[in-house]
């Protein structure tokens, strides 16, 4: 399926277990949201700069 990058927001979810990095599995700092169709969104946690990469990648796309 198909997933359309929304937006990076700060991660606030610090009271939570750490999550790693899904790229490169550092610590991660920023949740990215995708949009997945049918109103539905999904978040996924990256490091900075990973999430640097994703947003500056999908904007280029365009
Ligand atoms: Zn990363």
């Amino acid at each position: 399926m198909d997933r359309i990058f929304t937006s990076i927001r700060a991660c606030h979810n610090l009271s939570d277990s750490p999550r790693a990095c899904r790229d490169c599995g550092r610590p991660a700092t920023k949740d990215a949201l995708f949009d997945v169709g049918n109103g539905i969104a999904v978040v996924e946690r990256y490091c900075d700069q990973c999430a640097k990469a994703i947003e500056s990648s999908n904007r280029s796309s365009v």
